[in-house]
């Protein structure tokens, strides 16, 4: 079995479902991950928001919108008016979560689960239909049956060991000899619907390359490769030919959007490689991500945007913080913030985290347990590694640096935008 992954650049138009068509021809024993198509998450996180402020016209314009945009696709890949049963059946189901549901703030993520996890089961039920009709037999599988999650909605994590019999049950015994699954969802054990946080496509992708024992995971993108810096943000980007698991991680988790940092566990724990090649161009290598691989040669630049600076301090003065570092962390981990690079002095905590829902509650919530705390927004982590002079006088100097950490290899900056 291999599993292949395809983004949503990659299935946003009729062109790109008909380009996976031609990657897949001649393969037998595929397990396919596909997420939302183009831009659909981003427009049902609006969908959410409309419900979240009550605000139904909004939830109802964003719906229309994913309605036309999806028909669309279809009657491209058909060739004329067509319509497709079971997108219908989803779009009457998902306007009924967005405008009949009795919201409460409490239920924020619970809610905002039920309707961005369409995207996945629209795009996968256009591309099994399309498949279908083009003669290659697949079976669609509802991964909200496949995947257990973790008891938490918006950023779960898969219960692999739960996992695994319901997936292999699912697939045991089936004529066809291709699989396509929603990428970014599963299902919580009560039941309701999980995401597994924004970009989890791969991470699904990865967990099911691990449950199936496959021989190969790749990620078809809209690029040739890992490049070693986002080329929009630093001109001269040079593709990497290969990397190992352990820089793979480090990398995702600095923030390089190449692929989600929960994907690299499940498949390194099965010493699976995973291939992440050009979805316009079969022939070209990409970029391999095994156990093993040749040392990068070039400097890696890392852009992390959105981060917010919080410094906290005792009240009190107290000069061992240490003693107060369980109550700062079980509050982090109760509102749920991502914490990227930390700095300590002996009555400060400087921390850098993702902006998030509930920055601000962490805020009072640390207040109110007699720490001081400055909030600075606006802010963005750069990491380097293998930084030069160069790249050190260029980005890690400057009045815009709040923090700076470095090792012999890595420099991180901390900056305002
Ligand atoms: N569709 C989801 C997102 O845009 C998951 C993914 O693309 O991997 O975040
Ligand atoms: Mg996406």
């Amino acid at each position: 079995m291999k599993v292949y992954k395809f983004g949503g650049a990659s299935v946003r138009n009729a062109d790109g479902v008909r380009n996976l068509h031609k990657i897949i021809a001649g393969e037998e024993n595929l397990f396919i991950v596909v997420s939302a198509m183009g831009k659909t998450t981003n427009a049902l996180e609006q969908v959410f928001t409309g419900l979240q402020r009550g605000d139904r016209a909004l939830s109802e314009e964003q719906i229309a919108a994913l309605r036309d945009y999806h028909a669309g696709i279809i009657e491209d890949l058909w060739h004329g008016p067509k319509r497709l049963e079971r997108v219908d059946e989803l779009f009457a189901e998902l306007e009924r979560v967005a405008t009949q549901t009795v919201y409460r703030a409490e239920d924020a993520e619970l809610w905002y689960d039920a309707i961005v996890a369409y995207g996945e089961l629209l795009s996968t039920t256009i591309v099994s239909e399309y498949l279908n009709a083009a003669g290659v037999a697949n079976h669609w599988v509802d991964m909200r049956r496949c995947f257990r999650t973790e008891m938490r909605h918006k950023d779960a994590a898969i219960d692999i060991v739960a996992s695994a019999p319901l997936l292999r049950a699912e697939l045991a015994g089936r004529p066809e000899r291709v699989f396509i699954g929603q990428g970014f969802i599963g299902g919580a054990p009560d039941g309701t619907t999980a995401t597994l946080g924004r970009e989890g496509s791969d991470y699904s992708a990865a967990v099911a390359a691990n449950i199936l024992d496959a021989e190969s995971m790749s990620v078809w993108k809209d690029v040739d490769g890992v490049l070693n810096a986002d080329p929009k943000i630093f001109p001269d980007a040079v593709q990497i030919a290969e990397l190992n698991y352990l820089d793979a991680i480090e990398l995702a988790y600095s923030g390089a959007q190449i692929i989600h940092p929960r994907t690299i566990k499940p498949l390194q724990n099965k010493n699976i490689s995973l291939y992440v090649r050009p979805f316009g161009d079969k022939r070209k290598p990409g970029t391999v991500i095994r156990a093993m691989s040749a040392p990068v040669d070039v400097p890696i630049l890392i852009l992390k945007k959105d981060q917010v600076l919080l410094t906290i301090r005792s009240r009190d003065f107290s000069f061992v913080l240490e003693e107060r570092f369980a109550t700062i962390f079980s509050l982090f981990e109760r509102f749920r913030l991502k914490t990227n690079l930390i700095h300590n002095s002996a009555v400060n905590l400087s921390l850098c985290v993702d902006n998030s829902w509930h920055i601000d509650e962490a805020v009072n919530a640390l207040r109110a347990n007699g720490f001081d705390v400055m909030k600075t927004g606006d802010m963005e982590l750069l990491t380097i590694r293998g930084y030069t002079d160069e790249l050190w006088r260029r980005y890690a100097k400057g009045p815009q640096v709040f923090i700076r950490q470095s090792t012999q290899a890595t420099v991180r900056v901390v900056r305002k935008r």
